[in-house]
């Protein structure tokens, strides 16, 4: 559909600052923390019983180590930078480009900043070429490169500010920094790392990199043979990629596909922070109003994911959302499919409270009716209205689902449980739904059979997250006890960091409360012949969060993980099953709620059984990204590992590291 009024130009002229971006730039610390309820009596006090052993996870240091770009004096708060906001395949008039406002941190060539460190490859096809300053005065004057697809400084500015945008959402929902799934402060960006139509998230080389390649003539695609396609260049592709790594410093054991939902979970949500991050850009909203005429249930172009890498190859795109719920759930079938299915949920929602929202102002407009009749002309004032209203919504949604991930168990993690977790989430930090987000959540999920274990009902109440059976408050971490470092999203320090999980440790582990984490004493005789760790404290990190009516909510989520070998026999391999809890501490030290994996359930054990007897044991859930229909695989392919399932079981249970490494 032709695009009917132009944008007005003072509207097109003013850069892009997503609220995330303008949270991040501006933060300057911390809210206070709720006036919370009346302290429960402490239950589970220092008298009882001594506790079984437990060990600190290294991650723990790392987190309390995660660098915060601190703003200088005279250092202005964003560096605008343009973009593709989606790919060069675009049009123009789609908000094919934009100037963003990116954070802004001194950077040194690459760029290399705090978090990001955008590194040359020497077999790029743009090369040899300079290293890329952003800081070059030209570059200031004209807010970076002009969007230009064989500009490998371009290239540079692209991923970097892509990757920055992305980031600033994550910290900005969670109310802290976010550290990665290794131990260094920085992540890798490599433009132009290989030639294959992908890209890959690797956490043994700290790097996302993205591939490339040449059309071939005999695609008969309307591009001329030999043009080159990048994937650093699809605004959707850098998004994946990133929340793939985001969540892998996150949730570090959602790597290992314990269940068929662990590898779709992680493609789903990667792919569903790339779609709602579209809508912070302001004319790719428009366009999106405009094609739709306000009228989000009509899908097109905004209802799919990643254009011009599948263009190449003949496909018109990669990834494609069901509004009407046609597919359904099932646990069979391929990971990036099955993650569709979670992020149509999640976008058949955004419509359903969008419609609600937009349709009064529709019926303003219209005189009383429902939506405008074909080929209907819209009012300036009708477009920026919708416009706002999307943005707005978007910006929310992706804020809970971010949210959620603080709400999901530390291991195994089904798509029914990220329903919990989200409807757990938000109604801690917005009690009162007036505009139904959750009921329109659940319904979607309802709509697609994906349905979480052991919960009586599809309801609110049934859905969230229960407190432990008796009040456990953990001495030592009431609010007034934690340390800081200038903001309450930091820990003052490692070692602080390490007495907070000490304290959780002392408490979880109490004979009386280890069932209630999901834990079990490794020399209980009812294991044998399977071997069990110590419970290992795996995070503590703290939980800040604002509200959209600017309700504050503050407390500690801490990952707990206990590992048991399973032997293998009857035909079946050995394999690792873990257990453990995600626990969510308040203000006041008190077990909020606990998201437990029983390391003693028999029935989810026996199901990973069966999965590892099919698909192998301790499979990475992340193999490699598809950013293609066909099944190219990502390149370089992931390393090779000892390959018998049984064998390579042995040999961790011998203390082996495994191989860290993950391509997504
Ligand atoms: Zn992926």
């Amino acid at each position: 559909m032709e695009e009917r009024i132009a944008p007005p130009p003072d509207e097109a002229s003013v850069p892009d600052t997503p609220p995330a971006t303008a949270a991040a730039a501006q933060s300057q610390g911390g809210g206070s923390p709720p006036a919370g309820d009346p302290q429960p009596d402490a239950a589970s006090g220092a008298e009882a019983a001594p506790s079984i052993h437990f060990r600190l996870g290294d991650r723990l240091r790392w987190a309390a180590q995660t660098p915060r770009y601190e703003r200088k004096s005279g250092d202005p708060v964003y560096r605008p930078l343009q973009i593709y906001t989606i790919d060069p395949s675009r049009r123009r008039r789609e908000g094919q480009m934009a100037e963003i406002n990116v954070p802004f941190e001194r950077l040194r060539k690459g760029p290399n900043g705090s978090r990001f460190r955008v590194i040359k490859s020497e077999t790029s096809p743009l090369g040899p070429y300079d290293d890329v300053d952003l800081n070059e005065t030209r570059l200031l004057i004209t807010n970076g490169r002009q969007p230009a697809p064989t500009d490998p400084v371009f290239h540079h500015q692209m991923v970097y500010a892509v990757a920055m945008t992305t980031y600033a959402i994550f910290r900005s929902a969670l109310g802290r920094e976010v550290s990665w799934g290794f131990p260094a402060p920085k992540l890798n960006l490599v433009p132009h790392a290989f030639q294959v139509a992908n890209a890959q998230y690797v956490r043994d080389r700290e790097s996302l990199e993205f591939g490339w390649y040449r059309v071939e003539a005999s695609n008969q695609v309307d591009m001329p043979g030999g043009a080159y396609i990048f994937s650093c260049l699809s605004h959707d592709v850098i998004a994946h990629e990133l929340t793939h790594a985001l969540l892998d410093g996150l949730r570090v054991r959602f790597d290992r596909a314990s269940n068929p939902d662990v590898g779709a979970f992680h493609e789903g949500f990667a792919d569903l922070v790339a779609l709602l991050q579209r809508f912070s850009y302001r004319m790719v909203v428009r366009s999106i109003i405009l094609n739709t005429q306000g009228d989000l249930t009509r899908e097109g172009d905004w209802t799919q994911l990643v254009f011009e890498m599948a263009h190449g190859k003949g496909d018109k795109s990669l990834r494609e959302i069901d509004l009407d719920g046609v597919h359904r759930y099932s646990a069979t079938g391929e990971e990036h499919d099955r993650g569709t299915i979670l992020v149509s949920a999640i976008l058949d929602a955004f419509v359903t409270i969008y419609t609600h929202k937009a349709g009064p102002i529709i019926r303003l407009a219209t005189g009383g009716r429902k939506q405008l009749d074909e080929g209907e002309a819209m009012s300036a004032d009708l477009i920026t209205q919708l416009t706002h209203i999307a943005s707005r919504l978007s910006t929310h949604l992706l804020n809970m689902c971010i949210r959620a991930i603080d709400y999901c168990p530390p291991v195994d993690i089904t798509l029914g449980e990220y329903l919990r977790a989200l409807i757990t989430a938000d109604r801690d930090l917005v009690p009162d739904d007036q505009w139904s987000y959750r009921e329109a959540l659940i319904d979607a999920f309802r709509k697609r059979h994906i349905f979480p274990e052991n919960v009586p009902a599809l309801s609110e109440d049934a859905l969230v997250w229960e407190p432990p059976d008796h009040p456990i408050v953990i001495p030592g971490l009431n609010f007034g006890d934690l340390r800081f470092s200038a903001d309450p999203g930091c820990a003052a320090d490692a070692d602080e960091v390490l007495r907070q999980a000490r304290l959780i440790g002392e408490t979880v582990c109490l004979p009386d409360n280890l069932k209630i984490f999901g834990l079990a004493d490794p020399k209980d005789p009812y294991f044998a012949p399977d071997k069990v760790e110590p419970p290992v404290i795996e995070s503590v990190r703290s939980l800040r969060r604002v509200g959209p009516d600017g309700q504050l909510a503050f407390g500690l989520v801490v990952e707990v993980i206990q590992r048991r070998y399973v032997a293998g026999g009857g035909g079946y391999p050995s394999f690792r099953y873990r257990g453990g809890s995600t626990v969510i501490i308040g203000a006041q030290g008190e077990v909020r709620y606990v998201i437990a994996k029983y390391i003693k359930s028999e029935t989810r054990l026996l199901k990973q059984r069966e999965y590892v007897a099919t698909v192998g044991a301790d499979v990475f859930a992340l193999q490699s990204c598809r950013h293609l229909k066909s099944n190219e695989p990502a390149a370089p392919p992931p390393a090779p590992r000892k390959a018998a399932a049984g064998k390579a079981a042995k040999k961790k249970a011998r203390g082996k590291k495994p191989a860290a490494k993950k391509a997504g």
